[in-house]
């Protein structure tokens, strides 16, 4: 069974709006479910000696602004063929191929970040590579903010459409269907439509 309501709320803790107080205790759970053991010991100390909570929300935008980065270096690399490689451990593969598809684990390096590298394979096929091939690919590495195992191994074999961001008002979201979607909404399907079709009257009222 796959954990796809870990990619839904990763989509919910990057657009949170850490400023309204709805938000808060969502954001905080979920940081708390990803950040290491230790993190979540020095928080708890924190509050047990009344210290406030200011740190703690630094602590919080900041893991939210990582795993934004996070996901615009994955959109950039979205339908491109790409292999990445995680460092530490074991060796996992992740090929944006022909079939859009998500195929790769995810190792945790010692400090709870996941490290990257990825090959561009762009005209090459195939799944897998020798070590000679590896070293001709240009390298590209990237760390990832603690839960990125939990994503991608959330990730494994979905389409790649199945993360993106919204063509109309730019949100992250998580599509767990087999069709692809442009919006995160009805709502916002509906507005792009009518913007759309005001665009075209528009320019059919400008036509001589
Ligand atoms: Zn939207």
């Amino acid at each position: 069974m796959k954990d796809t309501s870990f990619v839904q709320r990763l989509m919910e803790f990057v657009e949170a709006d850490l400023d309204a107080s709805s938000s808060r205790r969502f954001a905080m759970g979920f940081y708390m479910e990803c950040v290491p053991a230790y993190d979540e010991a020095i928080i708890q100390i924190g509050r047990e000696h009344g210290v406030d909570e200011t740190e703690l929300w630094e602590k919080i935008r900041e893991f939210q602004s990582e795993w934004r980065k996070a996901l615009d270096w994955i959109e950039e690399r979205k339908g491109r063929n790409y292999q990445i490689e995680f460092l530490e451990r074991e060796v996992f593969s992740w090929t944006f191929g022909e079939k859009p598809s998500f195929t790769l684990g995810a190792a945790e390096s010692e400090e709870g970040k996941l490290d990257v590298i990825i090959y561009n394979l762009s005209g090459w096929t195939g799944k897998s590579f020798g070590a000679d091939e590896k070293a001709s690919c240009p390298k590209e590495e990237k760390t990832f903010p603690p839960g990125a195992r939990r994503l991608f191994s959330a990730l494994d074999g979905l389409p790649t459409f199945a993360i993106g961001r919204c063509g109309n008002c730019g949100q992250w979201f998580f599509n767990p269907t087999k069709r692809e979607k442009v919006y995160c909404s009805p709502v916002c399907r509906n507005r792009a439509n009518v913007r759309k079709a005001s665009q075209r009257k528009k320019k059919g009222a400008e036509a001589p």
